[in-house]
């Protein structure tokens, strides 16, 4: 084994439920660079082990990074945790929609070298109720679904685990009214359906949001104020195509706080995974969280261009 030139060490919180085969086989090329790169690697299932070595000091302060081996949801958990350390993404799970952003791919040498170089961006972080959160929350039909499915969840998640929930939303939801106050503002926005976005467009499978950045401090909503079956479909048919934001029945704001009352309380999640119910309250986080990012990543949307 290499010596131990630079001291740093890397830390890998695995999702025992995400990956197949092949992602295991790029999780042990990650490990291999990164030891020739003179790192050593301590890779964690258990999340109680992985708090006991960062509660270390001495520990902490050699940690080059967290990598968040899994889905969104993998990455999520992690920065709810150790939300003042660099944190790194192996994507593995079902949606990485993160990942995506960023342009990192599954392989574990090319990762490495991302480590290695060690590029940081500092990101906007959300929280509903306390929670922190870096992609989006949504609340209405499609939280319903994620709710179903995540009760009907074994193990490993496909995108077939969704079918069965998704049918029994379709059927049962009533499609509540829920009223939103953002910021100051004393009267609230009123709709049925609505997203709350961090991450730009192309980001997401469905481009709710063309104009949000996770680096301008405001979080973008969009609030849909129908709810029916058809106009779910037919909101989805214009959000597909990016007619949406020019519809008068969409309500398209920014802001940095977001107070969510209902009569009944309206199902929510973040990045994919349940996150309770109305009434709540999803804003800006007073701190931001560290992201590697490879070298040729542009945090500065006016030099992209959009898919
Ligand atoms: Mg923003």
């Amino acid at each position: 084994m290499p010596l131990n030139r630079l001291s740093e060490w890397v830390a890998i919180q695995r999702n025992p439920s995400s990956g197949s085969g092949a992602g295991r086989e790029e999780l042990v090329r990650l490990v291999l660079r990164l030891q020739n790169f003179g790192y050593q690697v301590r890779s964690f299932k258990d999340r109680d082990k992985l708090l006991q070595a960062l509660n270390n000091p001495e520990k902490r302060s050699r940690l080059k990074c967290l990598v968040a081996a899994g889905g969104d949801g993998t990455v999520n958990d992690v920065l709810n945790r150790y939300p003042s350390v660099p944190i790194s993404l192996f994507p593995m799970g079902t949606e990485n929609l993160l990942a995506k952003y960023l342009q990192i791919t599954d392989s574990g040498e090319r990762l490495a070298e991302i480590i290695h170089e060690g590029r940081t961006e500092k990101f906007d972080l959300c929280q509903v109720n306390g929670r922190k959160f870096l992609l989006m929350a949504s609340f209405g039909i499609d939280a319903e679904v994620v709710h179903r499915t995540s009760q009907a969840r074994k193990g490993n998640i496909s995108k077939l685990n969704y079918v069965q929930p998704f049918w029994d939303s379709v059927r049962n939801y009533e499609y509540p009214e829920i009223r939103i106050f953002v910021d100051d503002a004393v009267e609230p926005v009123v709709g049925r359906f609505g997203i709350i976005s961090n991450i730009p467009a192309y980001a997401l499978q469905l481009p709710f949001a063309t104009a949000a950045s996770p680096f301008d401090g405001r979080l973008d909503l969009r609030l849909f104020e129908k709810g029916s079956l058809w106009s779910t479909m037919e909101y989805l048919y214009y959000v597909t195509n990016r007619w949406h934001e020019d519809r008068d029945d969409v309500t398209c704001l920014s802001g940095s706080r977001f107070r969510l009352e209902s009569d009944v309380p309206v199902p929510i999640q973040v990045d994919g995974d349940p996150a309770g119910f109305t009434p709540a309250l999803i804003e800006l986080s007073s701190s931001d969280v560290s992201l590697l990012v490879p070298k040729y990543f542009l945090s500065d949307q006016s030099e992209r261009i959009p898919r």
